[in-house]
């Protein structure tokens, strides 16, 4: 796809696509004014690193192209070798939804991958974990302080005497009491909560610990749809069922999981083949180089796991919405199509009642990093999903039905899109980040991939994956497609721990809500 690369040291620009009239500046730093490209290119001013250089005299009101799509119209005339910047175009109205290609029948079927195989733990409900994890879930924010409490206390003093279990996870979240619970939309938020407890890593169930006269019910996170739960096993316990106060809740909450940790504590890593793997997808802190670098070497690692029979999700509907002409033709029935259009319907519903639109996407950080407008935005931030036909849709909060590349509806907002994913089934995760950012889940082990070598250089303990070197090495996407592939066996087996898992950092549980809070 990338037509044009010059010299490396010389001032390079990239241009995806060659009906495209901006590039790219891909030097460190940027270029100076004056500064001559190695064809009769000038650059006629100081032109920073990720934005994009004018390759033709763009007239005013004339298309702006990149990735061989419209990003805007000129709003002056725009000289070739001047900077194009988001004050330089109008940004073009989201692609009607009443008129998208349906699903364009072409077979995308591509050769099995066969052999590759992670070492996992094997879950009671088919599943597996990548991490073996004991999970506390909990139905309203009241218990929060209280388990986090006693979840120190179980790290410090319960998990060094059982050593097949990784860590322990409270699952907290600000839902339970205080909402709207019967609302139209309450549903997302419950449901979210239910399937969270159902994650692979946390052995497919979840301890829960509720208060007692909260809204939201233990049996309506446990009991719903096709789950069954042991009641002859211990798993549930009320805070306000407590005589004595403080202490006899850590010591219940303690109890509680020093059973389930023998449980846990049997199980032990066994090889599973890498259609095993849930591989949820996301990008945060975005730059004009996510769209060339991480998110094409994420689109090829995807489409070797989707080869291999693996489930791979990707999200962030507002990241979507502008090329998702791209992506209905590429699905694999009409009907996946029509529940693509669905969930982008659905979502400028819910923008359109809080009196925003598509364009609040963008960020003051995605701008500087290149980034004018949400079209460009998602242009790029597709290029993470291959070129697999998609197979299926998923609603936010909604537990996965099938495997393939799967669409999971979710906002773009990185901490919700984490959680929705885990929620979904997600086993493994992978962030590309242009910006940086030191994202991090507690459930499930986050791959970190930047798009800029100069970011992973800066923060060499927190980036696992340096993509920049597409261009700053001229690294071949094949070989870094390949390369992520079998970065995800390992560190789904264990074999590798991520910057994240290393230092433990992890963002909080963030749930979508979009019911009213009374
Ligand atoms: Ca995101």
């Amino acid at each position: 796809m990338m037509k044009h690369i010059q010299h490396r040291d010389s001032p390079r620009y990239i241009q995806v696509h060659p009906d495209d009239n901006v590039a790219v500046v891909v030097n460190d730093g940027g270029v100076a004014s004056g500064a001559r490209f190695s064809d009769t290119l000038q650059a006629s001013e100081n032109i920073p690193q990720c934005h994009k250089i004018a390759l033709a005299d763009i007239p005013r009101d004339s298309e702006i192209k990149r990735y061989g799509q419209v990003i805007g119209t000129a709003l002056t005339a725009i000289r070739r070798g001047s900077r194009v910047g988001a004050e330089q175009l109008s940004m073009p109205s989201a692609p009607p939804l009443d008129r998208l290609p349906l699903s364009d029948g072409a077979s995308r079927d591509q050769t099995p991958l066969q052999g590759h195989t992670f070492e996992g733990f094997r879950n009671a409900d088919g599943t597996v974990g990548t991490r073996n994890l004991l999970g506390i879930t909990t139905t309203v924010q009241c218990v929060a302080g209280v388990l986090d409490h006693a979840v120190e206390r179980i790290r410090k003093e319960l998990l060094p005497l059982y050593s097949n279990v990784e860590d322990v996870v409270a699952l907290t979240h600000n839902y339970g009491c205080g909402v709207a619970i019967d609302a139209k939309d309450a549903y997302i938020p419950i449901r979210t909560v239910r399937n969270l407890a159902r994650n692979p890593n946390l052995g497919g169930e979840a301890l829960v610990i509720g208060l007692g006269c909260e809204k939201l019910q233990a049996q309506q996170i446990m009991h719903e749809g096709d789950r069954s739960i042991d009641l002859q096993e211990p798993w549930f316990y009320r805070l306000q069922e407590s005589k004595t106060g403080f202490k006899e809740m850590i010591h219940q909450i303690m109890s509680l999981a020093e059973a389930r940790l023998q449980k846990l504590d049997k199980r032990r890593r066994e090889t599973c083949p890498a259609s095993e793997l849930i591989l949820g997808m996301q990008c945060g802190g975005s730059d004009a180089f996510s769209g060339i670098t991480a998110n094409p070497a994420l689109g090829f690692a995807s489409d070797l796991l989707i080869r291999a029979g693996a489930t791979v999700l990707f999200s962030e509907v507002t990241e979507v919405r502008d090329a998702v002409h791209i992506l209905t033709a590429r699905a694999k029935t009409p009907e996946i199509a029509r529940q693509l259009i669905e969930q982008m319907d659905w979502y400028d519903h819910y923008l359109h009642l809080g009196g925003a639109d598509r364009s609040a996407n963008t960020t003051p950080g995605n701008k500087a990093g290149g980034l004018s407008n949400i079209v460009e935005k998602a242009l790029g931030s597709v290029v993470k999903s291959g070129h697999s036909a998609i197979s299926g849709v998923i609603g936010p909060g909604e537990r996965i039905k099938e495997k393939g590349l799967i669409f999971c509806a979710t906002p773009a907002s990185d901490f919700v899109c984490g959680t929705l994913q885990l929620a979904a089934g997600m086993n493994l995760h992978v962030f590309t980040t242009g910006r940086g950012t030191p994202y991090g889940l507690a459930m499930a082990p986050v791959i970190k991939v930047s798009t800029r070598s100069e970011l992973a250089q800066r923060w060499p303990d927190l980036i696992d994956v340096d993509a920049g070197r597409i261009i700053s090495s001229a690294g071949s996407l094949e070989d870094l497609g390949w390369e992520l592939f079998h970065y995800y066996l390992d560190v789904a087996s264990g074999r590798k721990r991520t910057w994240a898992e290393q230092h433990r950092i992890h963002n909080d549980l963030t749930l979508f809500n979009p019911a009213p809070i009374t």
